[in-house]
């Protein structure tokens, strides 16, 4: 009982978040209705989702955060096309992905939405131009205009002059600016990021979080982050927690931070000092 009212308290606070957090006058850029996803084992199944119903506006700045196993990762590969809801809606830019083949998934992802991963997920053996050169080259552009596109992307996220330097010579950080100079190449309008900081040191943290509210303010480029980290969630504008599969809160933040004031305001790093655990 008591979770129904929480339910029911959670429901009509809803429309004066919307009105509050965004542009009232733009429809949503992602738009999921009833998102439900299970994974299938044979013997057992997963529901990782059950039934997710979250609007995203233009230029929205979230952090997704939750307990681990929440379904955060599976509704942002949702999100970002790379699998299908089981059960839902979901419209992105008002178009209703949600039957797409992954073919025209494919398609979409690649023209609309930008990734970045804990990971980073560079090719080891190449350098950070072409590493960034991939997602031009899945969608045809020419030699010339992916060098030059590649180059303004490094540029942009602070790697002038390491265009040449391979995943093993550059710092986690780096790999990471990389990793979103490759997302930002096709202009994406969404950029999804699971845990981007999640590997990183909390200084570098937050030179990364530097970088992805300067997309969002620039170039109005919608982002959905996960972490675990609250002091990172500050960086966003409106936090959306997960719980076993549902939305559990959704608030804008209070208080938000600037990466970039907080960078001036912290020590310089030595450069033989020991990265934080
Ligand atoms: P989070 O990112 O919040 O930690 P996930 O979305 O990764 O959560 O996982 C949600 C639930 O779905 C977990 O119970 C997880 O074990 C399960 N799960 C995630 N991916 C798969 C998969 N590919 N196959 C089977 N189960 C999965
Ligand atoms: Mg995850």
């Amino acid at each position: 009982m008591k979770g129904e009212l929480a339910e029911m308290a959670y429901e009509s606070a809803q429309p004066v978040l919307e009105e509050e957090a965004t542009q009232k006058t733009s429809s949503p850029v992602i738009q999921v209705e009833n998102l439900h996803k299970t994974y299938d084992l044979g013997e057992v199944q997963v529901h990782a989702l059950r039934g997710v119903t979250l609007a995203i506006y233009p230029g929205e700045f979230v952090a997704i955060m939750g307990a681990s196993g929440s379904g955060k990762s599976t509704f942002m590969n949702l999100i970002g096309c790379l699998d299908r809801p089981t059960k839902g809606r979901y419209l992105l830019e008002g178009q209703d992905v949600s039957k797409h083949s992954k073919q025209e998934l494919a398609r979409i992802r690649n023209r609309s939405i930008g990734f970045v991963f804990q990971g980073f997920n560079l090719l080891s053996r190449t350098s950070a131009l072409e590493n960034v050169e991939l997602p031009m080259i899945y969608s045809g552009v020419s030699h010339v205009d992916r060098v030059r596109r590649s180059n303004e992307a490094l540029k942009a996220v602070g790697l002038e002059g390491r265009e040449g330097h391979h995943p093993s010579q550059l710092s986690g950080g780096q790999q990471q600016r990389v990793a979103i100079a490759r997302a930002l190449v096709n202009n994406p309008s969404i950029v999804v990021a699971d845990e981007p900081t999640g590997n990183l040191d909390s200084r570098t943290s937050v030179e990364i979080m530097e970088i992805f509210q300067r997309l969002n303010n620039e170039r109005g480029i919608t982002i959905l982050l996960v972490t675990h980290e609250h002091d990172i969630a500050q960086y966003a504008k409106r936090v959306v927690v997960f719980r076993d599969g549902k939305v559990r809160r959704d608030s804008l933040v209070e208080n938000r931070l600037e990466a970039a004031k907080v960078i001036t305001a912290l020590p310089a790093i030595e450069q033989d000092e020991d990265e934080e655990a």
